[in-house]
């Protein structure tokens, strides 16, 4: 009698442990079987437990969704790349920009956007760095591109369109171009007139004396605006022409620079030392203006009597014209920006110095052009040493 009741409560037990695990294999939806006793605990928990899924599952749903939207209304494209450069993802505007598709998930981005300087931005940038490109599938779209590393390997393509932004700065460049040259002529006819009035001799009287000075003023500030104009316009073809390269005797260069600088001081005060009898690949007016401007300032910044270093010299396979001064020196907030556009540190004390705040942006696009770097060390009354440092690339002879 025992061994029946005992038989009969393992059939039971079998048949509702058959029913869980068909319940469980058809993916526990629909109503949950019955149990008594411990089972029907079980069953509860494993409802709890189904339901919590459910949940969890929806909640997901709609973050991503959330999380699609958003990124879906982004101004920028993006795309997720693996640790191969494969992509693991993008936004809706990658797919309009990039002309990426569906089906190129996983492919590498290198297959699908072909250009060697991106391949070669793909492999090589740094975070800062960012590289322009023409928008594969439409030529009028210009994509600035950026490279962030997040998680492990992967790194996040965030393309910006700057078509407009490039727009409005040529817009602004040409508006310079056609002022600057506009106004070249009438300037060349003013000085022309204030030069033939200034020689004139006057009779010695108050009212004299006044006309001597005003014309003086008046040459000295024509002579100005016709320096800030000439920069400007120097400054526009060093951004739009392309550059006429050549070899360049840097040794030659140098010693007509100091000479014609020299000419205009009352007491020679350049210290010339060239460690190397290397030249340049360049665009030897180009250089002319960058090295002359450099050796100016630093007459200009230091003191009357004082001595400013020109070297020219090779290192590590890299080539560098120096110029070292004892002057006064420019204090380290304004280092980042005294190569700016009409940037000019304490412009009251400098006021009497005559200058267009021009000259370093000039130096720094002639050396751009040149895949060369400007750097700067200086400290306030210490002096500055403005160092021009030009890659192996260049070096030919
Ligand atoms: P500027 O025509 O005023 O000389 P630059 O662009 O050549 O214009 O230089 C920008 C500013 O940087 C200058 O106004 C000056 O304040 C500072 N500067 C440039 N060179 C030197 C130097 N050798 N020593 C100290 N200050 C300098």
């Amino acid at each position: 009698m025992l061994l029946f009741i005992f038989f009969g409560a393992f059939i039971q037990q079998t048949i509702l442990i058959s029913q869980l695990e068909r319940w469980l294999s058809t993916g526990a939806g629909g109503n949950i079987p019955k149990g008594k006793g411990i089972w029907e605990n079980i069953y509860y928990h494993f409802y709890c437990l189904r339901n919590a899924k459910k949940k969890r599952k929806k909640q997901l749903s709609k973050i991503i969704k959330q999380f699609r939207q958003s990124t879906d209304v982004l101004p920028d494209a993006a795309i997720v790349l693996g640790e191969n450069n494969e992509i693991e993802w993008s936004n809706k505007l990658a797919k309009k920009v990039l002309g990426l598709k569906k089906v190129d998930k996983g492919q590498r981005l290198s297959n699908l956007i072909r250009s060697p300087e991106f391949i070669l931005f793909l492999n090589t940038s740094h975070e800062d760095e960012t590289l322009i490109i023409i928008s594969p599938i439409n030529s009028n779209i210009s994509l600035q591109i950026r490279l962030v590393k997040y998680g492990i390997g992967q790194r996040l393509l965030i393309a910006q369109d700057i078509t407009q932004q490039q727009k409005i700065e040529s817009m602004r460049k040409n508006f310079v171009d056609n002022v600057s040259h506009e106004l070249r002529t009438p300037l060349t006819v003013l000085k022309g007139y204030l030069e033939t009035l200034q020689d004139i001799n006057y009779t010695n009287n108050q009212q004299s004396e006044l006309l001597g000075y005003s014309l003086t003023q008046m040459y000295g500030q024509t002579e100005r605006m016709q320096y800030l104009v000439d920069d400007l316009l120097l400054l526009a073809r060093l951004e739009t022409q392309q550059q006429k390269v050549g070899y360049v005797d840097i040794i030659a260069l140098i010693n007509i620079i100091c000479m014609e600088i020299e000419g205009l001081e009352t007491q020679p005060r350049i210290e010339l030392h060239f460690k190397t009898d290397s030249g340049l690949y360049g665009e030897e007016a180009d250089l002319y203006s960058a090295f002359s401007n450099l050796i100016v300032n630093a007459l200009k910044y230091s003191p009357p009597e004082s001595t400013v270093k020109v070297i020219w010299s090779q290192k590590n396979n890299y080539l560098y014209f120096d110029v070292i001064d004892t002057g006064e020196g420019i204090a380290e907030i304004h280092i980042p920006r005294i190569t700016e556009r009409f940037y000019r540190i304490d412009i009251k004390r400098n006021y009497k110095l005559s200058g267009t705040g021009l000259g370093l942006a000039i130096v720094k696009h002639v050396l751009m052009r040149h895949e060369a770097k400007l750097i700067i060390n200086s400290q306030p009354q210490q002096g500055s040493h403005f160092s021009c440092e030009f890659p192996k690339q260049a070096l030919k002879k």
